[in-house]
């Protein structure tokens, strides 16, 4: 695996004596006590740009690390549509987990929902926990692109602002209820347009909140004849949309 790097600031594109860049906090502490980083190894820089940065380890201080810029690269491994999921967030390290698989399979944002049956949704220093989850998952899975992590929405202008999707699918059990389709019926095939699909709370979403979405023109979905937990709902949603793209 590439051994890669984020840094905050963008990263200006190497000319010629190149560029320095210096790694402070958790990145910083990841190639000096976790790697073991000397001076004149070589590692990857992104900056959330799109673009990949070859670099060498110049000098390594207690909590900082300088490094030379090489060379810059663009590098796109982002889904070719821009998906959204709007999820009533589970609790603690499920959470962590729902974040992390939708890194992985190129969800470009992330809304957690208030709902009517929700727990609480994440405070400020959740979310901030849950961004460097984002950067985590991003230097593992190599993309150069970092998921938006929204600040919750109440469900009612999650839905409305869903509109400006082409394609919504909410995630509902089917019970017997003709509207809600498996999703091989009812997926958008090679969509180039923008999709939004959405996960109810643990306790599920009220027939009203249901009901909205429905007459805002979401089309429900059915997962299988078993009650998923909200992330493996997610988490199944979106790699059966996504398709391994
Ligand atoms: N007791 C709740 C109910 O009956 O709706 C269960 C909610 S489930 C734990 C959490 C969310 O995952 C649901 O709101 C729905 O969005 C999604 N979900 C779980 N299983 C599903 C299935 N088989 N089909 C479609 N959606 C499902």
């Amino acid at each position: 695996m590439v051994d890669r790097y984020f840094v905050e600031d963008r990263i200006a594109e190497p000319r010629g004596h190149g560029t320095t860049v210096r790694l402070s906090g958790a990145e910083a502490h990841h190639l000096i006590h976790v790697m073991r980083a000397k001076p004149g190894g070589q590692v990857v820089l992104f900056d959330g740009s799109g673009a990949e940065f070859p670099a060498r380890v110049e000098k390594i201080g207690r909590s900082e690390v300088d490094l030379a810029v090489l060379g810059r690269q663009s590098v796109d491994r982002e889904l070719p549509v821009e998906l959204t999921l709007g999820v009533a967030l589970p609790k603690g390290d499920r959470q962590r987990w729902l974040v992390e698989k939708a890194v992985e399979l190129g969800v470009g944002r992330i809304v957690p929902l208030r709902t009517e049956r929700s727990v609480a949704q994440p405070e400020e220093n959740a979310l901030a926990r849950l961004r460097r989850t984002v950067i985590e998952a991003s230097k593992q899975c190599g993309r150069n692109h970092l998921m938006e992590m929204a600040p919750p929405q109440a469900w009612p202008d999650f839905v409305a602002a869903a509109k400006r999707c082409p394609h919504r699918l909410l995630a509902h059990p089917c019970r017997g209820d003709s509207a809600s389709r498996p999703l091989a019926d009812a997926g958008p095939t090679s969509p180039p347009e923008p999709v939004a699909v959405a996960v109810g709370p643990e306790g599920g979403l009220t027939t009203h909140e249901v009901a909205l979405a429905i007459a805002a023109g979401w089309q429900t979905v059915d997962l299988g004849p078993r009650i998923l937990r909200v992330e493996t709902a997610a988490f199944l949603l979106v790699a059966l949309v996504t398709r391994g793209r």
